[in-house]
C-alpha cells in the first residue's frame, strides 16, 4: 500500500515549488534586480554581498554548492569577477552555467558601458577595468535593460511562463520610471557639482545624475592610494573648491577622512551595491540611500 502511494504521488504533477528555477547571481544587485522579475517562480541567491569588494571576494565551499544545482547564472561581466568566479564554475562542474552555454548570463552585454579603454590596453590604466568600467549597473537606464535581458532569458529557459515575467518586467519598469523622477528631482539642483570618489565605481551614477568627478583618492584602479596621489587629489580639491569625498563601504576610511580634513570637507559613504547595509535590500532603496544622503550632502556645501 505505502508503495502504491508513493508510486502514485511520484507522478502527480511537479508543485510550482520543484519546478522554480535556481538562479545564482554573482552579487546581490543582479538579485535584486532578477528577484523583481522572476517573482516567486524562481530561487535567487547571491554569491558576494553587498557591503564586499565585487572584484575580490574569498571564494567559499558554499559557493560551489550553490553553483553545482543552478540553473542559470548570471554575471556582471567585463572582468569584474575574474579574481573569483572562473575556478568556481569549472569546480562546480555544472555543464548548464559554464561560460557560452545557454544558463550563463553576462549581463554588461545589454547595457551601456563606459570608459572603454581606446587603443592598445596597458598595465598602466589600472588593473581592474581593461574592458570598461564594470560599475554600470549605478544607472537606472543600465537597471531596466538589465531586467529586460533577464526577462529574455528567463522566459527562454521557461516559454510557458513567459506571460508572468513579461508582467513582472512591466510592472519593475513601472516604478522604476516612477523613482527616478523622485530622484531626479533631489538631484537636479546639484547637477554640474564636483566630487572626488575612491574607486571608479561612479561613473554610470554620476553621469546620470550630472555630477563631474575631478579625481579619485585610488592612483589607478585597484592601486591603494599613495602619500604623493593623496597631497595632489588635496591641491586639486582645493584648487577647483570640491568637498565630497565619495567612499565605497570595503575601503580603509582613513585616507579619505584625511583628505576631507585637509579640504574642510566630508567623506561620504555611499553604496554602490544592494546590501552594503541591512536595511538596503531593493535596487530601489540603493538610490533612494544613496540620491539621500548625497543631496543631504550638498545641500550642506552649498
Ligand atoms: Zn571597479
Amino acid at each position: 500500500m505505502t508503495a502504491l502511494l508513493v508510486g502514485w504521488f511520484g507522478t502527480a504533477a511537479p508543485s510550482r515549488a520543484a519546478s522554480k528555477l535556481n538562479i545564482v547571481t554573482a552579487t546581490q544587485d543582479l538579485a535584486a534586480i532578477t528577484r523583481e522579475i522572476g517573482g516567486d517562480h524562481v530561487n535567487v541567491d547571491s554569491i558576494a554581498k553587498g557591503y564586499q569588494d565585487p572584484h575580490f571576494v574569498e571564494p567559499k565551499p558554499s559557493f560551489l554548492l550553490k553553483l553545482m544545482k543552478a540553473d542559470l547564472l548570471e554575471v556582471v561581466g567585463l572582468e569584474l569577477e575574474i579574481g573569483w568566479l572562473p575556478p568556481l564554475i569549472t569546480q562546480s562542474r555544472n555543464a548548464k552555467i559554464q561560460v557560452g552555454a545557454n544558463g550563463y548570463l553576462d549581463l554588461s552585454r545589454s547595457c551601456q558601458i563606459l570608459e572603454i579603454p581606446q587603443g592598445q590596453i596597458t598595465r598602466a590604466m589600472g588593473d581592474v577595468h581593461p574592458l570598461g568600467n564594470p560599475h554600470y549597473w549605478l544607472d537606472p537606464e543600465n537597471g531596466r535593460r538589465m531586467a529586460k535581458a533577464i526577462e529574455q532569458k528567463l522566459s527562454e529557459m521557461r516559454p510557458g511562463e513567459a506571460a508572468y515575467f513579461a508582467q513582472q518586467d512591466a510592472d519593475f519598469e513601472n516604478r522604476l520610471n516612477q523613482a527616478e523622477k523622485r530622484w531626479e528631482a533631489k538631484m537636479a539642483p546639484y547637477r554640474g557639482h564636483k566630487v572626488v570618489t575612491y574607486h571608479r565605481s561612479w561613473p554610470n551614477f554620476c553621469e546620470r545624475f550630472g555630477l563631474d568627478v575631478i579625481d579619485y583618492v585610488e592612483p589607478r584602479p585597484g592601486i591603494p592610494p599613495s602619500p604623493s596621489h593623496t597631497l595632489e587629489v588635496i591641491n586639486n580639491m582645493k584648487k577647483q573648491n570640491v568637498k565630497l569625498i565619495l567612499y565605497e563601504p570595503y575601503f580603509d576610511t582613513r585616507t579619505p577622512n584625511s583628505i576631507a580634513q585637509a579640504v574642510g570637507g566630508e567623506a561620504l559613504q555611499l553604496l554602490p551595491s544592494v546590501g552594503g547595509v541591512k536595511e538596503v535590500t531593493t535596487y530601489f532603496e540603493l538610490f533612494d540611500y544613496d540620491v539621500n544622503l548625497l543631496s543631504a550632502a550638498f545641500a550642506k556645501y552649498k
